[in-house]
Parts: C-alpha cells; sequence; structure tokens
C-alpha cells in the first residue's frame, strides 16, 4: 500500500503527538480515509521525513504520533534556481510542479518585457501562496522533503543587476551552446523566456551581464516545456537522474 506524505509546518520530533487540522485533516480523513494505526509520512521542510502512526482520524483534526526520523535522500548536487517568466496560469503551475519533480531547489519569478500576467499587491500575495503550494504537493507526491522555495517575482532589471550568482544560463532557441554540452559548477541558475520569449534588448543585456546562451535543440518548445526539459538535462549532467 502506499504510504501517504503530507506537510506540514509544525517542528517535528519522534515521540511528539501532532495535530493536523481543516482542509489537510479534511483531505486525509475524507479524501485518503486514513484509518486509526495507519502509518504516514510527516513532513515539514527540513529535510526529513517523519514517519507517524495515526492515532485519531477525523474531518476537522487527525491526531498523530510521530515514530521516527529519516533523512530523506532524494536531492541533487546541483543547486539549480529557475528563474522562469510568469506564465499564463496553468502554465506556471506546470513548470513548478514539474521543476520540483526534477529537483529544483528555488524559483525566481520573473516579469520580463513580454510577460503578459499583471498582477497587483493584493493578487500577488494570493498568487504567491497558490505558487508555493503547487510545489508543496509536487513535494508531497514526489517524496521531496526538502521544499523549495518560491521567491517574490523580481523586474527583469533587479534580478540582472543584483549581486550575481557564479553561473547563470537564459534559455534562447538557436542561440549559444547546447545546453547537453555545458560543463557545470554546483550552483546555477536558469532563465526562462515568456511564451513570447525575451526581448532582443533583454537578450544583448544579459549577453553582456556574463549570462551565458544555451539552446535546447531546433524546435521551439513551449515555456512549460522548456523549463523542465532543461532541468531534465542539468540534473542529467549532475548525475543526479541514475
Ligand atoms: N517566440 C519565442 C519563443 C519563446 S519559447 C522566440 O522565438 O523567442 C519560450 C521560451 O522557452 C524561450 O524564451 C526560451 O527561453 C525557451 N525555449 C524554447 N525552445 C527553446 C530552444 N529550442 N532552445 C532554447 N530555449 C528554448
Amino acid at each position: 500500500m502506499r504510504i501517504h506524505r503530507v506537510h506540514t509546518r509544525q517542528d517535528l520530533e519522534p515521540g511528539l503527538k501532532v495535530s493536523i487540522r481543516d482542509r489537510a485533516a479534511h483531505y486525509l480523513t475524507r479524501v485518503l480515509r486514513i484509518t486509526a494505526g495507519q502509518t504516514i509520512v510527516l513532513f515539514n521542510g527540513d529535510g526529513h521525513d517523519y514517519v507517524a502512526d495515526v492515532i485519531r482520524p477525523g474531518k476537522s483534526e487527525v491526531v498523530l504520533q510521530v515514530t521516527s526520523r529519516l533523512p530523506a535522500a532524494r536531492e541533487s548536487k546541483l543547486q539549480l534556481t529557475v528563474v522562469q517568466a510568469i506564465s499564463r496560469g496553468e502554465r506556471m503551475d506546470q513548470t513548478l510542479q514539474k521543476c520540483t519533480e526534477l529537483g529544483v531547489q528555488s524559483f525566481q519569478p520573473l516579469f520580463s518585457e513580454r510577460v503578459e500576467v499583471r498582477l497587483r499587491p493584493e493578487k500577488l500575495e494570493r498568487r504567491l501562496q497558490h505558487w508555493q503550494a503547487v510545489v508543496v504537493s509536487a513535494c508531497e507526491q514526489s517524496g521531496r522533503a526538502l521544499v523549495p522555495e518560491v521567491c517574490r517575482p523580481l523586474d527583469f532589471g533587479e534580478w540582472l543587476y543584483r549581486a550575481a550568482p557564479a553561473f547563470r544560463l537564459v534559455l534562447a532557441p538557436g542561440a549559444g551552446r547546447p545546453l547537453a554540452s555545458m560543463e557545470l559548477p554546483d550552483a546555477v541558475e536558469l532563465a526562462v523566456g515568456p511564451e513570447g520569449g525575451f526581448s532582443e534588448v533583454e537578450l544583448d543585456l544579459m549577453a553582456s551581464n556574463s549570462v551565458r546562451f544555451a539552446s535546447l535543440g531546433p524546435r521551439i518548445l513551449r515555456t512549460e516545456t522548456a523549463g523542465p526539459a532543461a532541468v531534465a538535462v542539468l540534473q542529467a549532467l549532475a548525475g543526479d537522474l541514475v
């Protein structure tokens, strides 16, 4: 039987009794139909899985007893940040979900010239929470115990000119070197354009600010395909997909 994994924000340690409430409790009890005595896994993003026995199921509160802590050795040694120009609705969700499954460590949403999504401050907060929830559920599903952070969106210029990490890549159709032939350091930022791509000005600015150009083959991929495909290539180069 599949062991269910559930995210919680609480501190966890073996011996602790924890209570899961509200939506998560409803999900466990009504959707997954857990029963007393069943074992599930809790995780809070600290890099461990916590095995827990269900003591009392219930639709508004589930009480569990944590029995052991296991290191969840599922992280890539490549510290990969995906800098994704914000795409519309479901596309952004797909990028976040697939890239989390593939082991990305953090996400930097980006407003670039051709991004069509506008987010007022109240909407931005809600969208960030939604994006983080997409990442959390991809972690529940894929067995990751470290939860990638979805950072606050930056404007293109803020991202380009901030204290730069050592190695930045931009995916650009038909330009630069094939991604699959790159030599990678331990930490990489990978920028992916929006539906309409990066503008010429943005590409020029990146070229003159030591962002390396990488291509992903002869076909133009949709933005939500390009990100996960590139992450798979990078993780293969880093020896993670073994
Ligand atoms: N009309 C746009 C296409 C954008 S595709 C253009 O011609 O630029 C969306 C993004 O996916 C691109 O900005 C790029 O970052 C990435 N991408 C798609 N296909 C790619 C490829 N074959 N090589 C490199 N990057 C690609």
